[in-house]
């Protein structure tokens, strides 16, 4: 067993010998601490504290994080003393682990709670984003292994997941774990709709896949041919949730979701991005409406890259995505791929605003408005709006400025007049007509979502 650390450590980059002997000190420490002690599966105790490390280093974090791995159970489940902690490994990983172990104490039953498990997961975080990692790292294992956790605890378990702890590993742009936590809570929270859509997917995976093969061939021979060579191709398989809501909003018809399998350029400088993108559009036509500049108009959690859907000639639709290894990094990384977690005040001076947005959040907004599903919007400008789904022009009128709402006469979306009353769908551009004379209307409330539009409009009526 004492290669297993050495494995994680082979995969570390960058980390000094006093880092890995720390490491694997606290392997031997958890090892020893949680000696005879078995998970519901049978398997021994240790096994989900070397899994959630090895998730930790996944994810590129530092030797401490790792570390906090391995004992972020210590205290709870065994007799170790916090003051053991400290001598043995430092305050850092003290703070660490009690937090971790903090946040395992609350339990999810209802809406109060689970607000002030928001809240304190939160807090945890503002003060050393290493917290939150271990947290998540420590969820997905035991996400990996809620089969063996007693049925009646399953769905409140994978619920939670998908509710709390979903949309914050989102909105800090870490994508390889948020997608990984809902793929696995999803068969536990909506089994029909897992099985309705693997069964699906099941059908025309290999079809698919071998076209797609065929055409990546084709637009590499393109790159090359054109003079672009330093790049790399492969296939981003949507996951199964996402795929999921997408098929519901597509009312069901899967012969119309095209980005089932994506092609995924990396190129080397932002500039060849764009190249590989011109290069692409003169050999197959794009879809209109579909080509997407998240590189110049980065997505709130930070995502860059191109996406384009074209015709491939043979009647196929295939999405592809450019993005630079960089980008790369930060979308499925995000915040851990920043170090912010590594002190410096400049770091801090990042990360502060974010989580000063989510504690600011009153528990009320944090539970109607930031954890439901949100759209992106923009103003003609470029400026990006976050609204919840279902949210319509007026929304974003007074999202922008009351005055805005109160004088809204008109909306252009996407250049195209339309009612004020619209629905906003994610990434449109969307334009506030305003008239002096105008004025809101009571029956605006009906079409209102957020709060802030419905007491603007309540107060000028
Ligand atoms: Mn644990």
């Amino acid at each position: 067993m004492e290669n297993d650390v050495e494995k994680i450590i082979a995969t570390l980059k960058k980390t000094t010998k006093e880092e890995k002997e720390l490491i694997r000190k606290a392997y031997r420490f958890a090892k020893t601490a949680h000696q005879g002690q078995k998970r519901n599966s049978g398997e021994p105790y240790f096994n989900h504290l070397f899994e959630t490390a090895k998730n930790i280093a996944e994810l590129d974090m530092d030797a401490v994080s790792i570390s906090s791995g391995f004992l972020h159970d210590v205290l709870e489940d065994t007799d170790t003393k916090p003051e053991t902690i400290e001598k043995e490994f430092g305050k850092e990983i003290l703070f660490i682990v009690e937090g971790v172990s903090k946040i395992g104490n609350l339990r999810y039953h209802g809406a109060d709670r689970y607000n002030e498990a928001l809240r304190k997961l939160l807090f945890a975080t503002s003060k050393d984003l290493r917290v939150l990692i271990v947290k998540f790292c420590d969820r997905l294992h035991n996400m990996e292994t809620l089969s063996f956790v007693p049925k009646e605890k399953q769905e409140r378990i994978a619920r939670e997941t998908l509710e709390i702890y979903v949309p914050i590993a989102y909105r800090l742009g870490i994508r390889k774990l948020s997608r990984r936590l809902e793929d696995l809570a999803f068969p536990f929270v909506d089994k029909e709709g897992f099985d309705e859509i693997s069964s699906l997917l099941k059908e025309s995976h290999d079809e698919r896949l071998e076209s797609l093969e065929k055409f990546r061939k084709k637009v590499s021979k393109e790159l090359v041919d054109s003079g672009l060579t330093n790049f790399h191709s492969d296939y981003r398989v949507k996951t199964i949730y996402s795929l999921y809501k997408k098929y519901l909003r597509y009312k069901k018809d899967i012969e119309k979701i095209n980005d089932i399998l994506a092609m995924r350029l990396t190129v080397a400088k932002t500039e060849d991005c764009y190249r590989a993108l011109g290069i692409i559009h003169s050999v197959w036509k794009p879809q209109p409406g579909k080509i997407k500049d998240y590189i110049a108009f980065p997505k709130q959690n930070g995502y860059q890259s191109l996406h384009t859907t074209v015709f491939t000639g043979n009647g196929d639709l295939v999405e592809i995505q450019i993005r630079t290894e960089e980008m790369h990094k930060e979308a499925e990384y995000g915040i851990a791929a920043h170090s912010l977690y590594k002190a410096g005040e400049k770091n801090k001076k990042e990360i502060m605003p974010w989580i000063q947005t989510m504690l600011n959040y009153s528990v009320n907004e944090i539970k109607k408005n930031f954890l439901s599903q949100r759209i992106f919007v923009f103003t003609p400008k470029g400026d990006v709006i976050d609204l919840p789904v279902g949210a319509s022009a007026i929304d974003f009128a007074y999202n922008i400025h009351s005055d805005i709402g109160n004088k809204m006469a008109g909306v252009k979306i996407d250049g195209k007049l339309s009612a004020i009353n619209s629905i906003l769908k994610d990434r449109e551009i969307v334009e506030v007509i305003t008239k002096k004379s105008a004025k809101p209307n009571r029956k605006w409330l009906e079409y209102a979502k957020t709060a802030l539009a419905k007491k603007h409009i309540k107060n000028n009526t």
